[in-house]
């Protein structure tokens, strides 16, 4: 059944690009409302997830309207998705940057399941591939996007994943199964934000990366991480839930196996641009 929160639920914060302190509140919405960021400034510009194509941006999940946009949004998101809320209004006030809180997921992910949930008695829609889609960049850069082939599963999202880094500390490392709510709480919601020391210096000089610290961000030197991972291969589960979190843009949530490698936002933006322009190889089920 779909549901959206119970109660609202507020954070607040600094964007880990723009340093701006912004204020957001998760609303109740209607059935089939999905989820809709708005901004207390462009009340009659709301962004509907699943309707919008995320910008070509490389270290945040970018979503535009005609007068505003609205920048890392794919930690949120995945929360979302993840507590099983389908619809809902999640209200800006002040930036245009979701809060990074702890760089992690786990903030957003208890909040919502501490205020708990509302069945709204309609059934939940989820989105699957009617065949394999995939998708290839220069790279190593792989999404393998397959549908369900036993009912049963329906709802379920299997994932094989594996990020590969060119650095002595991180090397190739998988992620494999099923993505489920348990597991997303324990091995990939506490995933902080992570990011090499020697590129702090460019990030900067371009203005992203401004509020970024030893406490959102593990951080690696050209050796290891000069602060303590929380979990186990930490910076893996974190690929993973920026991978939810940009899969969560589709209209509804995903139904089905994935298999990706080295994707990063600019890549997986490419699911939702596909559902777009090609919404007949799309079922919702
Ligand atoms: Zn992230």
């Amino acid at each position: 059944m779909q549901n959206t929160v119970q109660e609202i639920i507020s954070f607040s914060g600094l964007g880990v690009h723009s340093a701006v302190f912004a204020q957001v509140s998760i609303l109740p919405a209607a059935v089939d409302a999905g989820i809709i960021f708005m901004h207390k400034n462009f009340l009659t510009e709301p962004i509907v997830v699943g309707a919008v194509v995320p910008l070509d941006a490389m270290h945040a999940t970018v979503l535009r309207q005609k007068s505003w946009t609205l920048s890392t949004v794919e930690h949120l998101v995945a929360a979302l998705r993840m507590a099983g809320v389908d619809n809902a209004v999640v209200m800006v006030e002040g930036g245009y940057e979701i809060p990074i809180l702890d760089g992690s997921a786990a903030p957003f992910f208890h909040a919502i399941c501490r205020a708990g949930l509302v069945n709204q008695g309609m059934r939940k829609k989820f989105l699957m591939p009617r065949q394999a889609i995939s998708f290839d960049e220069r790279g190593g850069k792989k999404i393998y996007l397959k549908p369900l082939e036993d009912d049963t599963l329906s709802g379920s999202l299997f994932c094989d994943y594996e990020a590969v880094f060119n650095h002595y500390a991180l090397g190739s490392k998988k992620m494999t199964g099923l993505i489920d709510q348990q597991l997303f709480k324990q091995k990939i919601a506490p995933a902080r934000t992570f990011g090499f020391l020697e590129q702090l210096p460019f990030l900067r000089s371009h203005q992203l990366a401004m509020a970024s610290s030893l406490g959102n961000t593990l951080v690696f030197n050209a050796d290891e991480a000069i602060n303590d991972h929380r979990i186990v291969d930490e910076w893996l589960s974190h690929k993973v839930l920026d991978f939810i979190g940009d899969l969560g843009l589709l209209p509804h949530p995903f139904t089905g196996y994935v298999e990706a490698a080295q994707t990063g936002h600019a890549f997986n933006r490419r699911i939702v641009e596909h559902y777009l322009t090609h919404p007949e190889s799309w079922i919702v089920v």
